[in-house]
């Protein structure tokens, strides 16, 4: 180790207490053990939240800071990151920080950037994003929502967009929708796709919350009939839609793994292993769930050291490759198996899937364990991590084809 190292490790152990600190001091209780719990706090509390990080002028890690970063290295939003998620703080940012922020600073005009940016972080515009069509996914080239140009009553230049998005994360809590849509038809499929910026309160958007199997409305479905959009709002070249979404992966690759959630959640497992018993004995004693537990632990250390790798990479000025792909494919299913322990655990008592759950605590009858309510729900939300953001097989397939050479 050099003593850059260790000056670097110093600073870092710094810069983590100073995190730790502040969110100790500016999360509220009530809002940290909902995230423990497994419940999704409602959008009041993100956003109250959201604006106490604002204040401190740490909502957009991830931006220059010329748009209002903190300026921090790979490192430090890595601990930052790590800190929020394991002091149970509410996922920040989402589409609008981590891809529409991203998007705009690379790809949009000086006066998209300058509309838009100061927006997201004073939450103003809380966006969504409508990628997926309900025949369009994996294979999301074939998406067919039409945006066709056209001068409207006002002798406006405009695109009218006409189709359906679904599996819209959180489209009932926005307002803005980042959009691909078709306008060509002709060459390959990839070559006629562009980006529109869609305020979601122009007539003809309407949005049909989605049930999910846990009882919770997470996504939507999106339609749009006769909308008009202003060319200014497309981002990028018309067409040029395929690049600009794809680039937004660099964004998200070394986060896919979900090393710090994982971290957290198996925390909750020990938790519950600790506090039910099973024959009079702990839970935590039992040779099936000791084997069970002591298994997930390896394998999330096994991928904590794997992503180090990766950052040390990334902070030594090296490239990555498509080898990344494997982070999310790990990531999820380990945590998936985490929750299947929980359930497992807490056994019939977490099949009654509260749905008042979702965003309220619930009254505990005596003995049961504060995890039971949403451990069913968490379950199967978790589920989906192995489908968005590109499923499993496409995992697989990429990594078969580009790293193996398969
Ligand atoms: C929790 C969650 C949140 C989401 N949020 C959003 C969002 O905010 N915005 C958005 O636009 N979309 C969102 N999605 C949609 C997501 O991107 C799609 O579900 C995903 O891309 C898969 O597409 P699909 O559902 O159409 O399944 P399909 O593409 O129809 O796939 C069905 C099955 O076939 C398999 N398959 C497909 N093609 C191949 C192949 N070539 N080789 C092998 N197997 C294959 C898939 O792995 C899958 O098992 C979300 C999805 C989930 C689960």
């Amino acid at each position: 180790m050099t003593a850059r190292d260790t000056a670097n490790d110093t600073d870092l152990h710094a810069f983590r207490a100073e995190v730790r600190a502040f969110v100790a001091a500016a999360l509220p209780q009530a809002v940290r053990d909902k995230v423990r719990l497994g419940l999704e706090p409602g959008k009041a509390e993100v956003q109250a939240w959201q604006a106490r990080l604002a204040q401190q002028g740490w909502l957009v890690p991830n931006w220059p800071t010329a748009w209002g970063g903190p300026g921090w290295s790979e490192e430090q939003r890595a601990v930052f990151h790590d800190e929020l998620v394991l002091a149970d703080a509410p996922e920040s940012g989402g589409i609008s920080i981590a891809m529409v922020g991203p998007i705009l600073i690379r790809y949009g005009t000086p006066a998209q950037q300058q509309h838009f940016l100061p927006r997201i972080v004073n939450q103003e515009h809380w966006w969504c994003q409508g990628y997926s069509e309900p025949n369009a996914g994996s294979d999301l080239a074939s998406l067919k929502t039409r945006a066709e140009r056209r001068v409207n009553a006002n002798g406006e230049e405009v695109y009218v967009v006409n189709g359906s998005k679904i599996w819209t994360s959180g489209a009932h809590h926005a307002n803005w929708i980042f959009c691909l849509v078709r306008t060509d038809t002709g060459g390959r499929p990839q070559e006629g796709i562009s980006c529109l910026l869609i305020d979601m309160q122009t007539p003809g958007v309407s949005v049909r919350p989605i049930r999910g199997i846990h009882g919770w409305s997470l996504f939507n479905q999106v339609f749009f009939d006769e909308v008009e959009v202003p060319v200014a709002h497309r981002v990028g070249e018309e067409n040029a839609g395929w690049t600009i979404a794809k680039s937004l992966l660099e964004h998200e690759r070394l986060n896919l793994a979900r090393v710090a959630e994982n971290r957290r959640r198996l925390a909750k497992v020990r938790q519950i292993g600790l506090q039910l018993h099973e024959a009079g004995v702990p839970l935590a004693r039992r040779p099936w769930f000791q084997q069970r537990y002591r298994e997930l632990e390896v394998r999330l250390e096994a991928l904590a050291a794997t992503v180090l790798r990766f950052r040390q990479q990334a902070q030594d000025g090296a490239s990555l490759g498509p080898e990344t792909g494997m982070l999310k494919l790990i990531g999820s299913t380990l945590i998936q198996d985490i929750e299947n322990l929980a359930v497992d655990a807490i056994g019939p008592d977490s099949l009654a899937c509260d749905r008042a759950a979702h965003v309220e605590l619930p009254e505990l009858a005596p003995g049961r364990s504060p995890y039971a309510p949403a451990a069913s729900a968490r379950r199967f939300v978790t589920r989906g991590y192995t489908i968005a953001g590109g499923s499993s097989e496409i995992q697989h397939e990429m990594l078969a084809k580009q790293v193996l050479g398969l």
